[in-house]
């Protein structure tokens, strides 16, 4: 082992293995430090891998990576006590190459992308806990380890440590992560026949299925429920806004109970054993609790620098692209022989250029907006499935009496003027 490396990367998850394997391609010293028995085996993900990103630094990896099946179909239900109102897209080209994404079991995923980081030149250390920065000077040039003399240097180091990321806290980037910026979600992993999983999903064989679930999954707070169908099992999952947990005094892993004991969504996993269960942290401040990503000899990448897009359950695509982002500053840092915070800062505008910073600024005020006007979840969705329920069932009402009905079912004028005022400001800060 080399005595200091060109770059250390903590964490072996999507951010950290895309920065170590773009580096290492272009034949830098990388030394990437996990935690973990191995890569993947503590991380979560509901489990949606997104192609295109992917592709761009390891094109055509969807014919050797351990997937589960290419997603055909994407379903969304706002879901009520006994109702939904559903609505999804399938499309049979998602199933055909380039693909648009894939189900994935990230401690099978995450072993094969690092082993592909290792094959390009990464060293990889498991096991090992990166406890601080090591900063000289006003410079990050390495880091301390859990090891027995567990010093180790580089000219630049990436924090890739995911949502806690205690290393970039511990260097002023940010502060502790209030309950309205992250998400707390558990989810099971439940095996099923592969054929049931067809039959009920009305799948063909290597065809998979996601379905979103709003509303009642999450008692009405800002969250959602997920169903994700792999080869021979289940994902189901429930994630809700920390700071709407507390608030509401629920249980996460109870609002998962309620969830599989859904009469619309029990039909729909009968007859699975439990396989896994997990819980984690997401990152859902979005663009307004990004930390500061970059410093002298340190740069900070994926849900550590709150890379998610929420809205469209988006994390590990945002992760692999700064990642790369990360990858390429240090590059250019390399040829000029300079790591300054100012040579590095290249990562943090192409960064907020690309479609991960437009994203996350588009949705900036979402997350806050749902948080702060519970209506959306907790009144409109059960509103909209008595309207749907009545507007659809046959009575020998004539339809024009019906919408009528419909109409003063919303309340009085100055409720309704309500709801087209929500309508509107949904509009403003989704648009
Ligand atoms: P992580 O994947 O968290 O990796 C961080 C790594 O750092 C871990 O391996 C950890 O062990 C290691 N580490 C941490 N601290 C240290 C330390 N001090 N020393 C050494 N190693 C350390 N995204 C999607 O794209 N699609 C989805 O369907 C989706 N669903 C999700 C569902 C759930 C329930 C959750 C929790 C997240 C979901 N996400 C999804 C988000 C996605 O999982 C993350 O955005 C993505 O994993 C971020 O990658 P990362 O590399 O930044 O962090």
């Amino acid at each position: 082992m080399p005595e200091k490396f060109d770059c250390i990367i903590v964490g072996a998850g999507p951010a950290g293995v895309s920065c170590a394997y773009a580096l290492a391609k272009a034949g830098l010293d990388v030394l990437i430090i996990e935690r973990g028995e191995y890569p993947g085996a503590k991380n979560v993900m509901g489990g949606v891998l997104y192609r295109k990103m992917l592709d761009d630094i390891i094109p055509g990896f969807y014919k050797e990576a351990p997937l589960e099946r290419p997603v055909v179909e994407q379903r969304f239900m706002l879901l009520d006590r006994e109702s939904a109102v559903t609505f999804s897209y399938k499309g049979l080209e998602w199933g055909r190459e380039p693909y648009n994404c894939f189900t994935v079991l990230r401690a099978k995923f995450d072993q094969w992308f690092a082993q592909k980081a290792v094959e390009a030149g990464a060293l990889l250390i498991n096991e090992t806990v990166v406890q601080e920065c090591i900063v000289q000077d006003g410079r990050v040039v390495g880091v301390r380890t859990d090891r027995p003399d567990g010093d180790v240097y580089a000219d630049v180091v990436v924090l890739a440590d995911g949502v806690n990321s205690l290393l970039a806290k511990s260097l002023g980037f940010h502060k502790e992560w209030k309950p309205d910026e992250v998400a707390l979600a558990t989810m099971e992993v439940l095996k099923l026949d592969k054929t049931t999983i067809e039959e009920r999903f009305n799948l063909e064989p290597n065809q998979g299925c996601t379905i979103e679930i709003f509303g009642d999954a999450t008692q009405g707070i800002l969250g959602t429920g997920f169903v994700y169908t792999n080869k021979d099992s289940i994902n189901i999952g429930v994630g809700a806004l920390l700071s709407g947990l507390i608030k509401h005094k629920l249980k996460p892993y109870e609002l998962l109970e309620r969830l599989k004991q859904h009469p619309l969504i029990r039909p729909l996993i009968a007859g699975s054993e439990p396989q896994e269960y997990l819980a984690h942290l997401i990152p859902e401040g979005g663009y307004r609790s990004m930390p500061k990503l970059v410093g002298h000899g340190v740069l900070v990448v994926g849900d550590a620098a709150q890379l998610v897009n929420s809205i469209h359950r988006e994390g590990s695509n945002l992760a692999m692209t700064s990642g790369v982002l990360a990858a390429e500053a240090i590059i250019t840092a390399k040829e000029l022989n300079d790591f300054s915070e100012n040579i590095l800062d290249s990562y943090r505008i192409n960064l907020l250029n690309s479609f991960v910073g437009q994203d996350l600024k588009k949705y900036k005020a979402a997350t806050h907006h749902f948080e702060r006007f519970p209506q959306y979840f907790e009144q409109y969705i059960p509103m909209l499935n008595r309207a749907a329920g009545r507007f659809l069932t046959v009575d020998g009402t004539p339809k024009k009496e019906k919408q009528k009905q419909l109409v003063r079912q919303m309340g009085t004028v100055g409720e309704r003027f309500k709801i087209a005022r929500d309508i509107l400001r949904a509009w403003k800060v989704m648009k």
